[in-house]
């Protein structure tokens, strides 16, 4: 690669994105250290998770918590792990953690939403990513991205696809591009290795996902690229980008 080629995200303006996944922590997970990089380009990032995570329990969840508890608590997490990528809002809609189907009503929810915040980037998740580095990945995911695609094209940008949201005032609206993150069949790549502290600054905001931080830490050192040297690692997030202009 030479320094002569663009990169694909060098917006000649303020971009306003728009970053739609299914639980507090996924953006991070999956894309937070371009996030990152792309609030400290001036660029005007808005969160919708489309769940809060309240069935995020794991081994070191303490035996008292409950769904609604746990809710509550990753709602502050993820405004805190948004703040520290530089992320301007978090909004929520609150369909039950696991449950996610990527049905018509789902998809006229987030057609709302795409004509509410008018985004020129859009990014979500790669539906088809069935089998997660670590196993299954999970069902949410898939769901979440497939009701996204499926809001873009063809709805979100034409008046005749739901058209009680024109009677909202809600007017077709079609993003310029889509960022699938968390994909297997990536067209673009980028070398984020600047941006991996904060990215891990605000993963360990989402204290109740994590468990002993070291281990954390540790644990995504596996993140690395494999020409990484030990002194010098590289980290880099990966995309399935469509454009529509
Ligand atoms: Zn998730």
């Amino acid at each position: 690669m030479t320094n002569d080629i663009p990169s694909p995200d060098a917006w000649d303006s303020p971009q306003r994105i728009l970053v739609v996944l299914a639980h507090p922590d996924d953006p991070e997970f999956f894309c937070g250290a371009t996030l990152a990089r792309w609030a400290r380009a001036g660029h005007h990032i808005t969160y919708l998770l489309l769940t809060c995570g309240d069935k995020g329990f794991n081994d070191s969840t303490p035996a008292e918590m409950t769904p609604d508890s746990l809710c509550a608590i990753r709602y502050e997490e993820q405004k805190a792990a948004a703040h520290v990528i530089g992320a301007e809002s978090v909004h929520f809609m609150d369909i039950e953690d696991g449950y996610l189907v990527p049905d018509l009503n789902l998809r006229r929810e987030i057609v709302r939403e795409i004509r509410r915040h008018k985004p020129d980037i859009l990014v979500t998740c790669d539906p088809q990513n069935l089998f997660a580095a670590y196993g299954i990945n999970h069902p949410d995911h898939r769901a979440c991205g497939q009701a996204v695609l499926d809001a873009v094209f063809p709805a979100a940008g034409s008046r005749v696809f739901f058209p009680e949201l024109l009677s909202e005032g809600f007017e077709p609206h079609l993003p310029k591009e889509v960022w699938c993150s968390l994909t297997t069949q990536p067209n673009t790549i980028l070398d984020i290795t600047d941006m991996w502290h904060i990215k891990l600054e605000a993963l360990l905001q989402h204290k109740t996902q994590i468990g002993e931080v070291e281990k954390f830490r540790e644990r995504m050192k596996s993140r690395r690229t494999e020409d990484s040297a030990e002194e010098n690692p590289r980290y880099e997030e990966k995309f399935r980008v469509v454009k529509y202009r």
